[in-house]
This record gives structure tokens, sequence and C-alpha cells, in this order.
């Protein structure tokens, strides 16, 4: 099972002065069960590319297969598939407007047309995924702390079901506590719940932690797709798109080039950690 995307290509106002070809080519399959990062400089197409795996854009040329069936085949079910590929957007707390975090988790699946039982038991469901304490369920929603408010808004697309979660820099603007709490809650929730994950990213140490499968866009292509690590081995290209490798990616580098016994492909800093204090050790032990 997967979302698949052949020969796609979007044109932002085609006929006018402003032509911007902002996806070019876009060849992709995306697999159940991957936990894909999703990287590029500004302006690289992500969003634009992201909008389209659920329908929400329309490609100008090219075909979107889900699960096998071309979503622009007519009478495709446009609605179930949004439903099946949730997308939270950046800032997605712009969008919370109900009284209650509870009825804003609501929205939803009322939406799906389930009935009131059943949407308040997928909201509670939901929000307990996220990890926002019961304490908070009938307060309102600009009462709650910015990663509660953003928890909030990912429940909300969590009680649709989806079978693909896609977010677009789920931790912009969150404090480095925050970031790691959604982004573990996240991660357990593919591992756990099986859930395919697209996360557009600016952090490459969050890719690297938490992506099986990098993709890096650059001016609308896909420039490459791979594993983080063989990825990040490219970190020269990556500058000249203006992007990196993680940070320890080069300490690690720095250390090699000094003779230290590190592997090449170092992109975490636990194994960053792991590395030297074997390279340490054998120091010593050779002393
Ligand atoms: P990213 O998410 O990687 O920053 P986007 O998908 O937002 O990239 O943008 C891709 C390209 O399309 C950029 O050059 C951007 O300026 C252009 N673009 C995005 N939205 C619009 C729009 N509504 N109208 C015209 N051009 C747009």
């Amino acid at each position: 099972m997967s979302i698949k995307l052949e020969n796609v290509h979007y044109i932002y106002s085609p006929d006018t002065a402003f032509r911007k070809q902002a996806l070019k080519d876009i060849n992709l399959e995306i697999m159940d069960g991957q936990f894909i990062g999703l990287i590029g400089h500004t302006g690289s197409g992500k969003s634009t590319l992201i909008q389209h795996l659920n329908g929400l854009m329309r490609a100008t040329s090219g075909t979107i297969y889900y699960q096998g069936e071309n979503i622009y085949a007519d009478k495709y079910d446009m609605k179930a598939l949004r439903a099946q590929v949730g997308l939270v957007f950046q800032y997605p707390e712009h969008q919370l407007f109900e009284v209650t975090v509870l009825k804003d988790v609501c929205f939803g699946p009322a939406n799906l047309g389930l009935s009131a039982e059943e949407c308040e038991q997928r909201a509670k469901e939901a929000l307990k995924l996220v990890g926002l304490k019961e304490k908070y369920w009938q307060k309102s929603p600009f009462e709650l702390s910015g990663g509660q408010k953003r928890r909030t808004a990912i429940a909300g697309v969590l009680a649709m079901h989806p079978k693909y979660l896609i977010l677009d820099e789920p931790t912009a603007g969150l404090d480095p506590k925050g970031r790691t709490d959604i982004l573990d809650q996240i991660a357990s929730l593919h591992e756990l719940g099986g859930l395919t994950v697209i996360l557009v990213s600016h952090s490459m140490e969050d890719v690297a932690k938490y992506a099986d499968r990098l993709i890096v866009m650059d001016h609308g292509r896909i420039r490459f797709d791979d594993t983080p690590k063989h990825v990040f081995r490219h970190y020269k290209t990556l500058e000249e798109m203006g992007l990196a490798a993680p940070q320890v990616t080069y300490i690690a580098a720095r250390l090699r080039e000094k003779g230290w016994d590190i592997p090449e492909d170092i992109t975490t800093v636990d194994e960053a950690k792991n590395a030297i204090l074997k390279a340490v050790s054998s120091l010593k032990g050779g002393q």
C-alpha cells in the first residue's frame, strides 16, 4: 500500500507573468510504515508537494495513486482521501476555534459524519495519544501554552484516524523540551500505531534522529531520496543547496581527519557519543 506520484508537475498562476513552476517531474512512492523526512531550502516546493498528497492541490500534470487508485479519476472520493492522509499545517494552532479543546478535536470526525458519541471517543483517544492531560480538555484552546495548542491541533487530525500523517514543521516556534516531546510522541505513534509519517523539517538533527528515509527537494525537484545516513554523506552538495548535515556529522569528520578511529556516517549525538567513547577507550587500552 502506498501513495505514488508519477511525473507530477505543478505550476502556480500558469498563464500570468507570475508563473512559477513549483514541482518538476516528481516521481515518488511513499510506502506504508515509513517515517520520511522531507527537507529543502525555503521555496524548494515542500509545502506544495505535501498538499498534493491528500488532493488539496491538484497537479498541473502527472498522476497520483492512493493505494493503487488514481485520485484524479472521475468520482474519486477525495473526502475519504483527506481523512486517510492527515495534513498538519505549519502553526496549526491558528486553526483552533472551538470553545473547548475537546470540541475542537471533535471537529474533524464530526465532518466525517460520525455520531457525537463516536466523535468524542475518538477525540479523547487522540488527546491521550498526543499526551494532553485530561484537565485541559474542557478548557478553551486559547488558554493553553504553545506546545499544548500544537498538540491539540495534531490530535484534531489524528481523530480522523489517518493512515498517513504529514506534518509541516510541527515543532516550529516551540522550546527545546516541547520539540522533543512532540517528536517523541509522533515517533511512538509511528512505532506503536503503525502510522506512516512524513515530517517536513528544517532540522537536520531531527530528521537524522527520527526518519528512516530522507527526501531532499531543490528548486522543485527531488535531489536525494535515500536513508538519512546516505544522504548526509553528500553534505557538500547539501551545502550548495543551502542545507547541511547534522552538526555532529561535521564534528565526527574533523575528529577522523585528526586520526581518530570514528566511522564516516555519524549523524546523531548518541552515535557520536558511543563512537567517541569507544575511540577514547581504545586509546587508553593502547597506552
Ligand atoms: P517550501 O515549502 O519548500 O518553502 P513552497 O512549496 O511553499 O516551498 O514554494 C515553492 C515555490 O512556489 C516557491 O518559489 C514559492 O515562492 C512558490 N509559491 C508558493 N506558493 C505560491 C503561490 N500561492 N503563488 C505563487 N507562487 C507560490
